[in-house]
């Protein structure tokens, strides 16, 4: 069996975000760019079901402009087997084409399973993997924190968690899964790896060849930073402080 896992290059988890002053959306230029947690969180699960003899072979998507390479590179370091750039000149691919774009190349490519991550933390949509499992209409599994392979029975089983507790389903492969936090541990890619991750070759394809037109479905009116934090006030006694949430703040 083969698996598919679409990682996306997004700011780095650690950079403190910053609005463009045209509020059109978040300053990219000069910062620190890295694939997106819940991706690295699927990559890892592929390359675990692979080493376990149940995948031969984990091929690593990317959709977006020339500098995805960067993160390719790093699932080839990581430990996946072949990577497809898809070149989209437009920085932010929508969820709906890069949807469509995973539906030609699963159809291209037939693997078994498609993981992604459940959401991508530049734009928190938490569509992708629904949208390509409605497109495929392949079974999905979201949310997943413990994935189980039947290969013989071709069923996956997952944990999905929801509110108040962890949800069990079991899927009829090929299916689409989409990664939880708390899925598994990532590795870090190691010097050895990262070097040979440098000379293997990243296939490219445009949209137009995969026969998808990028066309933005959803506009962006306006991106604006949350409201700054009012200054707090050192109060001189408990009384103070309880007459104040009684009388202002109305908590009590
Ligand atoms: P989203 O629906 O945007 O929150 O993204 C959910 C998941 O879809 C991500 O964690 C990725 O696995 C995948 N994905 C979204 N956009 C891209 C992209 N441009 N390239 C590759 N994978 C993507």
């Amino acid at each position: 069996m083969k698996i598919m896992v679409a990682v996306k290059r997004v700011v780095d988890y650690a950079v403190k975000i910053r609005v463009k002053p045209d509020k059109t959306g978040v300053e990219t230029t000069n910062v620190k760019m890295s694939m997106n947690p819940f991706c690295e969180i699927a990559l890892e699960e592929a390359l675990r079901i692979r080493e376990s003899g149940l995948a031969k072979e984990v091929v690593a998507v990317s959709v977006g402009p020339a500098q995805c390479t960067d993160t390719l590179r790093t699932a080839l370091a990581m430990g996946a087997d072949r990577a497809v750039h898809v070149e989209a000149g437009m920085a932010h691919v929508q969820p709906l084409s890069v949807a469509k774009i995973l539906r030609a190349l699963v159809q291209a490519e037939q693997p078994g399973l498609l993981i992604l991550g459940k959401q991508a933390i530049d734009d928190d949509c938490n569509q992708t993997g629904q949208m390509v499992a409605g497109l495929l209409q392949w079974p999905q599994g979201t949310f997943a924190s413990k994935v189980v392979l039947d290969k013989e029975k071709q069923k996956a089983t997952v944990e999905r968690e929801v509110d108040g507790g962890i949800e069990t389903i079991c899927l009829d492969l090929p299916a689409v899964i989409t990664t939880d936090l708390r899925l598994n541990q990532p590795r870090y890619a190691t010097l050895p790896n990262i070097m040979k991750a440098k000379s293997k070759v990243i296939k490219k394809v445009t949209p137009e060849e995969l026969n998808v037109e990028l066309r933005p479905d959803i506009e962006i009116i306006q991106v604006a930073e949350p409201p700054k934090r009012k200054a707090g006030v050192i109060l001189p006694s408990v009384d103070e402080l309880i007459d104040k949430l009684k009388n202002e703040a109305r908590v009590l």
